[in-house]
């Protein structure tokens, strides 16, 4: 790595602090000889964004980060950077909320998306009742990397967590059409004929990266039901290209192995993107 990546973490409201905290921790464990290739910045303006390399979104309250974001200008940067240059973001929680391209449960005129992910999620899935809990996660893309251990089971908190229901599937503008029909249901603005580079630069699928096991199951045996639909299921880490997104918080563990293996993730993306205009110039 030649020049230093400058990862941002939007700090509007939430947890951004908890990021910070484990990516410097995080970096030291991949960069041990050269930590300083990483530069970490908490980011509220429109100028702060545009140094920026890579973001997480953390989690917190997305109508709370949303409003003051487009108070700060930063709701149409925001989407450049995520949906057009494709800039490696990660969004935890009520950040993978802002990712979706379609949330369910919105307040009434009180949310606007920045998408980039085909998805939609379903806003505290998991109810009042049990609004926060714990379950080890079975997380198979942390065996396959290398660097950050072996094993596949990571700590799982959530806190009024969302899940994705469903991945759009994108036909030109239906599906914006369909998904506006929802009741409490708001979608990203669409960039398909507005910004056909920005379609074109969300071309990869959405991947499943996580589910939570059990619950549809538990359910079934107390009696209850669900409304499930084909592709519906606990999921709760996705990624198409490079936007990632996950329900649970890894920042408010101790752990920093999916902000390791995420920093090694936009590493390689950084380089390409690089690499790319580049070739450019
Ligand atoms: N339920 C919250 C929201 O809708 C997200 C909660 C969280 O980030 N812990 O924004």
């Amino acid at each position: 790595m030649s020049t230093a990546i400058t990862v941002g973490v939007l700090a509007l409201q939430g947890a951004f602090y908890e990021h910070l905290k484990l990516l410097n921790l995080a970096a030291t464990q991949i960069s041990p000889n050269v930590p300083s290739n990483w530069r970490f910045l908490e980011v509220r303006t429109p100028g702060e964004l545009d140094i920026c390399d890579a973001l997480i979104i953390p989690g917190g309250e997305s109508t709370a980060i949303s409003l003051v974001a487009a108070r700060s200008g930063l709701l149409e940067p925001l989407r450049d950077f995520v949906k057009l240059y494709r800039k490696p973001t990660w969004g935890t929680c009520a950040g993978l909320i802002l990712l979706a391209e379609s949330a369910n449960r919105t307040k009434q005129g009180g949310q606007e998306l920045i998408g980039g992910l085909d998805v939609r999620v379903n806003r505290n899935h998991f109810g009042r009742q049990t609004e926060s809990f714990q379950a080890s996660l079975d997380l198979p893309f942390l065996r396959e990397s290398g660097a950050v251990g072996s094993s596949s089971s990571f700590p799982g908190v959530f806190i009024r967590a969302p899940v994705v229901e469903k991945i759009l599937l994108f036909v030109e503008e239906d599906v914006q059409v369909e998904e506006q029909k929802r009741e409490a249901t708001v979608v990203a603005p669409s960039r398909h004929t507005k910004d056909p580079a920005a379609r074109k630069a969300m071309s990869d699928h959405v991947e499943v990266l996580g589910k939570l096991p059990g619950r549809a199951a538990r359910l079934a045996d107390k009696g209850l039901s669900i409304e499930t639909e084909e592709e519906a299921g606990d999921i709760v880490a996705v990624r198409q290209g490079n936007v990632f997104g996950t329900s649970f918080h890894p920042e408010l563990t101790e752990n920093p192995r999916i902000h390791a293996w995420w920093l090694q993730q936009v590493e390689d993306a950084v380089s390409k993107l690089r690499e790319a205009v580049h070739q450019t110039e």
